[in-house]
């Protein structure tokens, strides 16, 4: 397989992926794209930078687009960050449909996500608190219907400090979901997730248990907060602009090397 299309994956979804830079998939999109589409719950072992939202958000689009309601897929995520950026990806790959999409986290207002909830968007990314804090109010929301389940970045999820939350959210989500679990690690809190009745999944890991990928270059700056923003600008300021994916020369590079 080398390419979307061969995935199976609606026509307007390998457009869309073209548009991103995205012309051939990644392993893990490779193997779990087709589980997915097949109505498979998947436990994927995924390295920071595989690919691994593209490979959950693209079936769940395609299957979106068959269907669109609201509240069709919730993601749920340890941290406000990660949530923001899978929300992203979610509002440029589905920018065709166009997806609706709500972040729900703390720090923001909590009214304000009630009445977006209220709405039925399509994709809700969530942390647990603040998402067992909707649930625990009137007029809480439907998440009835849901056709998705994506416990993302498991291993970080599944920690005790979360564990209340999840099973309060957990107990409200139809069972005939299809759950699609991803993990940086599958650790034992992965292993424990007990509560998550998933069912005779399609497991996909990476080989040589790294947990992230080679060609990924991690570096932090220790500084003072209040030149935080002079740093940033700096270390900007010095990788440039990100390379357009279309039309650039350099686009068949960017292709092979996933992220740096
Ligand atoms: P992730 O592992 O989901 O955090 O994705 C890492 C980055 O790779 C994201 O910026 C994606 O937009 C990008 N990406 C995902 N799949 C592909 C692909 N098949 N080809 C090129 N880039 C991709």
């Amino acid at each position: 397989i080398d390419n979307f299309h061969e995935l199976k994956l609606a026509k307007w979804i390998v457009n869309s992926c073209a548009t991103m830079g995205m012309k051939k998939p990644t392993p893990i999109q490779k193997a779990c794209i087709p589980a997915v589409l097949n109505g498979r719950d998947v436990i994927g072992s995924a390295l920071t930078g595989s690919g691994k939202t593209a490979a959950f958000a693209l079936p769940i689009l395609h299957r979106l687009s068959e269907n669109p309601y609201g509240i069709f897929a919730l993601v749920l995520t340890p941290t406000r960050e990660l949530a923001f950026q899978i929300a992203e990806q979610f509002q440029a790959l589905g920018a065709p449909l166009p997806v609706r999409d709500c972040v729900v986290v703390g720090g923001l207002d909590l009214m304000k996500q009630s009445i977006e909830l209220d709405r039925l968007p399509h994709v809700v990314i969530a942390t647990p608190g603040r998402l067992a804090g909707l649930l625990n109010r009137p007029r809480p929301p439907k998440l009835s219907k849901l056709k998705f389940l994506v416990p993302d970045e498991a291993d970080r999820l599944f920690e005790k400090r979360f564990s209340k939350d999840l099973s309060f959210i957990f107990s409200k989500l139809p069972t005939t979901r299809q759950t699609l679990l991803f993990s940086a690690t599958m650790s034992y809190n992965v292993r424990q997730s007990k509560d998550l009745a998933v069912n005779e999944p399609f497991v996909w890991t990476n080989e040589g248990g790294e947990t992230t990928v080679k060609k990924l270059v991690e570096e932090y700056l220790f500084m003072p907060m209040s030149v935080k923003p002079t740093y940033l600008y700096k270390v900007l300021d010095k990788v440039g602009p990100r390379k357009q994916p279309s039309g650039s020369p350099n686009a068949q590079e960017d292709d092979e090397e996933l992220i740096k």
